[in-house]
């Protein structure tokens, strides 16, 4: 993997984290929201922190000038502005060394992690792949911690001057309490993840279903910066789901929530690997493919080795125009339509981003899939919201990480507690 290269795609963008501000009930201390404001926006004028935070000229003066002295902002020479007119004003920017962030994508077949600094950008970033099988807790954190010496590694740096590590994998997760309740990654139930991770690595770790790791991807450095309300649809081996509401990440009281996937479709409907009947999940994601491919087609009867080989041949006779093949992802194509109009019903967002590797495929997401959704809209043929495919890979999920441990540690540092 040239990974390199697709960190400096993905640092392309000015700034990171969200362009909007929180909601007035967060209370941030203000020296955090010209922290926040000035990563956001790359580099940040004093003037621009005065007029746009509603400070005065004095007052940004002095909250900036306390932000440098601790090391988190610094002075750089001239800001481009489009109209910026006369002398060259001179602007506030992050100190990208002033601490360092690993975010962690754990998958069914590898693992990515990626290095960010107190800007948000990537320095470096690795992936190991695995034996495809769900293992015990101590087995993953070792393979945790080959990852992280390895990423270390290749930016010459210690775990001393990581602030914080996020870590997002499927299943559910308690992003507060680190209990890992289930996830198809570990053979057993209710782990004290985030302990046992602290308790091995002396680090400050933050857990999240994967899902929601992906869409503070798109809210910190996505199609979502500028956006008070969205949501991701993530179709893989599962169907996932995250969503943003009033510009925060919307996570539920029991961790039930968002389970876009389990949503039921049909009564006493098709077997989910959850167990229960009728689930989206169960006609839209790789399995449920794989099963009906594998009857539709002749292929090779569904066996756990043949799994990939099932889809991918399923893959092949789709593009090269099997009508056969192209039956089994259109019927997946009007089922997501559906999924995906119950969620504009839901939450009436302004756009939903698309996600997964099967989206590299253009035939998954033809115009039918948008005009199946307008036609099942009580808005019919007018509505606002946005569909819009985003075909990411494990970085994109490992950089969502480094967002939410970035997000904590910046919470952390001007709130009280201490973050290493
Ligand atoms: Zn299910």
């Amino acid at each position: 993997m040239d990974g390199e290269r697709d960190i400096a795609q993905l640092n392309a963008a000015t700034g990171c984290g969200p362009l909007l501000s929180s909601p007035p009930e967060t209370k941030q201390p203000l020296r955090q929201r010209v922290f926040e404001y000035v990563r956001a926006h790359g580099n940040a004028a004093r003037s621009d922190i005065s007029r746009d935070l509603g400070v005065s000229p004095g007052s940004a003066t002095t909250l900036t000038a306390e932000l440098m002295q601790a090391g988190l902002l610094r002075e750089v020479a001239e800001v481009q502005r489009e109209q910026s007119r006369g002398r060259p004003r001179v602007a506030l920017e992050i100190v990208p060394e002033a601490g360092y962030i690993i975010g962690i994508k754990l998958g069914d077949a590898q693992h990515t992690a990626a290095l960010a600094d107190f800007t948000g950008t990537m320095v470096a970033d690795v992936t190991i792949r695995h034996a495809r099988n769900s293992r015990s807790m101590a087995d993953v954190l070792d393979e945790i911690e080959t990852l992280i010496e390895a990423l270390l590694d290749k930016a010459g740096m210690q775990l001393s001057a990581v602030h914080g590590i996020g870590v997002g994998m499927a299943g559910i997760i308690g992003h507060e309490t680190g209990i890992v309740h289930w996830s198809p990654l570990l053979d057993a139930r209710d782990q004290p993840f985030g302990d046992a991770f602290e308790a091995r690595l002396g680090r400050p770790v933050f857990l999240e279903n994967d899902a929601n790791m992906l869409t503070m991807a798109e809210l910190w450095f996505g199609a979502g910066r500028g956006l008070r309300d969205f949501a991701v649809v993530t179709i893989e081996n599962g169907v996932g789901m995250g969503l943003v509401l009033d510009n925060q990440l919307y996570r539920g009281s029991f961790g039930m929530g968002l389970e876009l996937g389990h949503t039921k479709v049909q009564m006493d409907g098709a077997l989910c690997r959850c167990g229960q009947r009728g689930c989206l999940e169960a006609y839209l994601s790789d399995y449920a493919l794989v099963r009906e491919g594998a009857t539709a087609l002749n292929l090779a009867p569904e066996a756990k080795a043949g799994f990939q080989v099932v889809l991918s041949d399923l893959l092949k006779e789709a593009q090269n125009g099997n009508i056969a093949a192209r039956k089994v992802f259109q019927r997946a194509g009007r089922f997501l339509a559906l999924g995906l109009s119950n969620v504009i019903h839901l939450f009436d967002p302004a756009l939903i981003i698309l996600s997964g590797d099967r989206m590299t495929h253009d035939f998954m997401f033809e115009e039918t899939v948008v005009e199946d959704v307008q036609a099942l809209c009580l808005s019919r043929g007018q509505m606002p919201c946005q569909i819009k495919v985003h075909s990411g890979g494990d970085l994109d999920w490992a950089r969502g990480a480094t967002a939410r441990a970035l997000s904590e540690v910046t919470h952390d540092l001007f709130n009280g507690d201490t973050a290493g």
